[in-house]
């Protein structure tokens, strides 16, 4: 008989809430996961939502932070089956009319992104490889900094570190206050070059326009930047070796066990209610869900200082981190005409698609971010079957790619069905431009996954993969707001493992390794950190 009282609950099983899970019950803590899907991993999923055998990564696709996930050293997830493939050629951006294709490689194979982008510019060949080399350099600090609650920190300390690692190469103290945008406009000359570069920086949470993050593109983007993993498998045996580690250590899971409420008694939070029944924690209550969900409806402004309240009401969804996942069954990969003046763009990671120039990227991202549908269907896509032969069946190819697309609650149910019906046929046109034999013939099906639908089915608010815009006001010490940027609330007992909390979206299981930091703090619990990794 399962039983009813845990030491802790945590409220969600997507990555950030199995990390807690394990780190809380090896410390001793009975822990209990209550998921309402049928299965573990949230975001972090892989299915065959087309055609059987055919698996795409629905949600996350490239893993950038395996190098310093503790999650992974800790808990030996390699010996539970996680494996991954790191492609040379990572990132790439092809043009209908015939001009050569740029490349970036992975951080050990510089010299080919050096000579992929000299083909425009050997200034800005120069000035990406020192910078990425620099950027590299900072791993350590960027991984102490993510991997430890948010410390606020002035824009001038931000500014000096920037002048610091930089200065010599025109990264000056006053980057910081200027939008990645500007950054990338005062660093580079190519166009070509700055359409891959405003693509990539979009994705990874730095908004093009937002004054006051350029210094996040120097560093953090940087450093991501071509530095990406594959799971073989798909992504979703990450999920499954991390619900390995849970079990192994003890915790307790259930699925399809959506909790409806947070049981708060005298200002601390004793339990859950879920459909039929109620459990009880006695240490710790912490959600992996979003933050409006988890204070305005699972525990209810009854139980909240006005100040909470607004804070909560206040909070930001979206337009930042709102993908739509395009999902397709092809009898070949993608062949690219600009293959015949690079051949590794056939085999990059990752290639961005439906683009002339780096204006194209920004009027996209403008539109999408002003809520209306982008004029172009330009897609950055990745053909996983090319290096796992078990996501497609044999002699065939899964390719999937991403759409910036405004949020969820921009259009309407009809508009999203429309988008559905639509978008994809738009990007075929596009793709065969620069592939030819991305012809009707070569598609066996698509399918194209929606921010409305990401919404329902992940309770990803607005479809935001960050539960929460990444905006100035919303990031580093302010996230989700000032008071509760240490992962507490003001609710006793209760805590916050999702990516409402800094750092935010991203598989880095950052947030969930930091919630323990906390709770370990509060109970007396022995640090997870490790001398030697210095977090
Ligand atoms: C299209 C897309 C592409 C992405 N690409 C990348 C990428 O390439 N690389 C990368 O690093 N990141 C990527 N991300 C981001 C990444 O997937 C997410 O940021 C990450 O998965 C969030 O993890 P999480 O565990 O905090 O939350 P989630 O994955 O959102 O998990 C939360 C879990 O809580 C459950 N839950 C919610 N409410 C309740 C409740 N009331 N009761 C019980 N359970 C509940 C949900 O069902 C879910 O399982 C992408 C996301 C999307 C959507």
């Amino acid at each position: 008989m399962r039983r009813h009282t845990y030491d802790a609950i945590v409220i969600g099983a997507g990555h950030n809430g199995l990390c807690l899970a394990a780190y809380l019950q090896r410390a001793g803590l009975s822990t209990l996961v209550l998921e309402r899907r049928h299965e573990e991993g949230g975001g972090v999923n892989t299915e065959e939502p087309v055609r059987a055998g055919f698996r795409h990564n629905l949600h996350a696709q490239y893993m950038e932070f395996f190098d310093v996930m503790p999650m992974i050293e800790d808990f030996g997830l390699e010996d539970l089956g996680l494996r991954t493939v790191m492609p040379e050629a990572q990132a790439g951006i092809v043009f209908a009319d015939g001009r050569p294709p740029v490349v970036l490689h992975r951080p050990d194979l510089l010299e080919r992104t050096r000579a992929s982008i000299a083909r425009y510019s050997a200034a800005d060949a120069e000035r990406y490889v020192e910078l990425k080399q620099r950027a590299a350099s900072l791993q350590g600090m960027v991984a102490a900094s993510l991997y430890s609650p948010p410390v606020a920190q002035s824009l001038e300390v931000q500014g000096e570190l920037l002048h610091a690692v930089f200065g010599d190469l025109g990264v000056d103290a006053n980057f910081v206050a200027k939008s990645p945008r500007a950054v990338i406009d005062e660093l580079f000359e190519t166009p070509e070059l700055r359409a891959l570069l405003y693509r990539a920086t979009v994705e990874w949470g730095a908004p093009l326009e937002e004054a006051g993050l350029g210094g996040m593109f120097v560093t953090f983007v940087m450093w991501t930047m071509a530095n990406w993993k594959l799971c073989l498998g798909g992504t979703h045996s990450l999920a499954k070796a991390m619900t390995q580690a849970c079990y192994r250590e003890g915790v307790d899971l259930l699925e399809s066990s959506a909790v409806e409420q947070v049981v708060v008694e005298d200002g601390r939070a004793v339990g859950v209610r879920v459909r039929g029944g109620e459990y009880r924690a006695e240490r710790v209550v912490a959600s992996n869900a979003d933050l409006r969900q988890t204070l305005l409806d699972l525990v209810g402004p009854q139980h909240l200082s006005d100040r909470w309240v607004r804070r909560a009401r206040a909070f930001r969804y979206g337009p930042s981190h709102v993908l739509g996942t395009t999902a397709w069954c092809l009898r070949d990969a993608p062949a690219y005409s600009a293959a015949a003046i690079d051949p590794d763009v056939d085999r990059c990671f990752y290639t961005v698609v439906g683009f002339d120039g780096a204006d194209d990227v920004l009027r996209y991202v403008r539109d999408a971010y002003g809520g209306r549908l982008p004029e172009r269907a330009a897609a950055g896509t990745w053909v996983n079957s090319l290096w796992d032969r078990s996501q497609a069946p044999p002699g065939r190819h899964a390719a999937t790619g991403w759409f910036f697309l405004p949020k969820a609650s921009e259009l309407t149910a009809a508009e999203w069905a429309d988008v559905r019906a639509h978008h994809n046929d738009r990007l075929l046109a596009a793709w065969r431009q620069v592939a030819p034999n991305m012809t009707p013939g070569n598609v066996i099906d698509h399918r194209l996954y929606t921010p409305d639908q990401m919404e329902q089915k992940n309770l990803m608010r607005e479809g935001d993969f960050s539960n929460g815009e990444f905006a100035f006001d919303q990031v580093g010490a302010n996230r989700p707001f000032p008071e509760a940027a240490s992962y507490r609330t003001e609710i006793e007992g209760l805590y916050l493992c999702g990516p409402s909390a800094y750092p935010g979206g991203g598989v880095h299981a950052a947030c969930g390794y930091n919630a323990f930091k906390a709770i370990a703090e509060d109970l007396g619990l022995a640090s997870p950190e490790r001398p030697g990794r210095g977090y």
